[in-house]
C-alpha cells in the first residue's frame, strides 16, 4: 500500500513539475531575431570576444539591431565584412585595419608546466599539448585574441610578432613578386637582377 502511495506522489509531483515548465517555456520563451541568426552563421564562431561582445551570437544580435557596426570582427576579415554587408543591403565597408605585422601568442617552454588551462581557454583550438607535457601554440591557428595570456600559472604565454609570410612581403622589386606569382617568367635568377638601379 505504502508502495502505491509513493508511486502516485512521484507521479504527482513530476507531472507537475512537468506542467511548470512547459508553462515557463511557452509564456517565457525568448524570440531569437531570424536575421541575427543569418548574421550569426556568418561569423567565424570562435567567440574570441574581439569584436568587443561576448561571443559571435551576441555581436550578430547588436548588429541586427543597428547598435553595432559590420567591421568590428578582426578574425573575420574583409570576406567577412563584404558578406555581411550584402546580407544587410549596405555598401561594404573596409574591414578593420590590424596593421601589417601578425601576432601569434607564444610559450616560453622552459616555463611551462603542462596544466592545460591556456589550451582550454583558446577558442580555435590553436594550443596543443597533453597532460604535464610543454605547450605550444600553432602559429597557422591562432588569431591573435589573447584570451589564453592570462590563464597561464606560470607567466609563461606572451605575444610575439610573426616574419611576414612570402605573400606578405612588400617586395621592393614588383618583378620578382609578379615572378612569383607567375606573372611573368625570369630572364635569370642571378643575384645581379636584385642590385637596386644605380648601384
Ligand atoms: S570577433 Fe568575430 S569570431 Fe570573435 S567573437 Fe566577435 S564575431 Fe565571433
Ligand atoms: S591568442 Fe591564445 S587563445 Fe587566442 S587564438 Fe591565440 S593561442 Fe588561442
Ligand atoms: S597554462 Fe601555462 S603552464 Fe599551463 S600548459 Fe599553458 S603555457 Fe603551460
Amino acid at each position: 500500500m505504502n508502495l502505491v502511495l509513493i508511486i502516485l506522489l512521484f507521479t504527482a509531483v513530476f507531472g507537475l513539475t512537468g506542467a511548470l515548465l512547459g508553462f515557463a517555456a511557452h509564456y517565457f520563451k525568448v524570440e531569437e531575431s531570424p536575421l541575427a541568426t543569418r548574421l550569426c552563421a556568418i561569423l567565424p564562431q570562435t567567440q574570441c570576444g574581439q569584436c568587443g561582445y561576448a561571443g559571435c551570437r551576441q555581436y550578430a544580435e547588436a548588429m541586427a539591431a543597428g547598435s553595432a557596426g559590420i567591421d568590428l570582427c578582426i578574425p573575420g576579415g574583409q570576406g567577412t565584412v563584404d558578406q555581411l554587408a550584402a546580407l544587410l543591403d549596405i555598401p561594404p565597408v573596409k574591414a578593420q585595419d590590424t596593421g601589417s605585422e601578425r601576432q601569434c601568442a607564444c610559450i616560453a617552454d622552459n616555463m611551462c608546466i603542462g596544466c592545460g588551462k591556456c589550451a582550454s581557454s583558446c577558442p580555435v583550438d590553436a594550443i596543443s599539448g597533453g597532460p604535464r607535457m610543454i605547450h605550444t601554440v600553432l602559429s597557422s591557428r591562432c588569431t591573435a585574441c589573447r584570451l589564453c595570456l592570462n590563464t597561464c600559472p606560470t607567466g609563461c604565454i606572451a605575444m610575439r610578432t610573426l616574419e611576414p609570410l612570402p605573400e606578405e612581403w612588400d617586395y621592393v622589386y614588383p618583378r620578382i613578386r609578379d615572378q612569383l606569382e607567375g606573372r611573368g617568367q625570369p630572364d635569370t635568377w642571378g643575384t645581379d637582377n636584385w642590385r637596386p638601379e644605380g648601384s
